[in-house]
């Protein structure tokens, strides 16, 4: 996540929350989010960090638009060694676009030739693929090694929720990032159980079926607890059925 409004605390990354719920429902596992600066340096060692650790897929979201602290196209690009040149590819989408908003009336000129920010938007990395903006910005697909030598794909998509969102369902969802098929089952239940009388139950259930995940979520307002168990369809709805037969024993409080 680049932007030094979110950092700054003026914008709440709503955008990470709504990649992270479109993501576990395909099924894919998050392991880290990072928010870093409009810095090109700094975004540079973030991308070389995520291919150093081997990581298969890398969204790099915000930062992509016409002005001068939208910097993270040039950072990826130089991150990964690839030339940052003018596509014309890209400015033929611009173009498009700035077509269809001229006539709407949002936008002054329709000719990108007259608007240097335009031009910006047209520089990508080489052996890039484009991605279709709702809004003016082209998104970014790159098909990169990692340190493993195994394939990392990296999105970068715009800081726009719009933008952001209709990028990632047009372009990426089942297509350039398919559904994972080996997707996770969970159970969740819900008790008046204290959660303090619950630890040693969850580190039982834990033991007895190796393998599970089990989170445990309080809600203090409605005194009671949350429990979300993953793991593989057959554990998880074992592991759940030992904990709610137990949880009847320990009983609410
Ligand atoms: P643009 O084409 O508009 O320049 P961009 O990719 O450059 O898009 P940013 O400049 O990073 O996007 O952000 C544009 C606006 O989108 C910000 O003012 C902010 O309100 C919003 N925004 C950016 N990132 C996020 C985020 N992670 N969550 C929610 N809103 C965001």
């Amino acid at each position: 996540v680049v932007g030094d409004e979110i950092l700054g605390g003026h914008v709440l990354d709503t955008n990470t929350h709504w990649l992270l719920q479109q993501l576990r429902r395909m099924g894919h596992d998050v392991a880290r989010v990072e928010i870093v600066p409009d810095d090109i340096p700094v975004i540079g060692e973030s991308v070389q960090r995520f291919l150093q650790e081997n990581f298969d897929v890398l969204f790099v979201c915000g930062g992509i638009g016409p002005t001068h602290d939208d910097v993270t196209v040039e950072a990826v690009a130089k991150a990964l060694g690839r030339e940052y040149a003018t596509s014309e590819e890209a400015l033929a989408l611009i173009q498009r676009q700035y077509d269809r908003f001229h006539e709407l009336g949002f936008l002054k000129s329709a000719r990108i030739e007259d608007v240097s920010g335009a031009q910006k938007m047209a520089r990508v990395p080489e052996g890039c693929t484009l991605l279709d903006p709702i809004g003016t910005a082209p998104g970014i697909f790159l098909s990169e090694w990692n340190a493993a030598g195994t394939e990392i794909k990296i999105f970068v998509l715009p800081g726009v929720p719009l933008e952001h969102h209709a990028m990632f369902t047009n372009h990426i969802k089942n297509k350039l990032l398919p559904k994972n098929p080996d997707k996770k089952h969970t159970v969740e239940i819900i008790t008046k159980t204290e959660e303090g009388r619950l630890a040693d139950l969850l580190v039982q259930a834990i033991e007895l079926f190796p393998g599970i995940k089990i989170g445990s979520y309080p809600d203090i307002e409605k005194l009671q607890v949350l429990l979300r168990i993953t793991g593989t369809a057959e554990q998880v709805e074992s592991a759940a059925e030992y904990i709610r037969n137990e949880l009847a024993a320990l009983g609410p409080g």
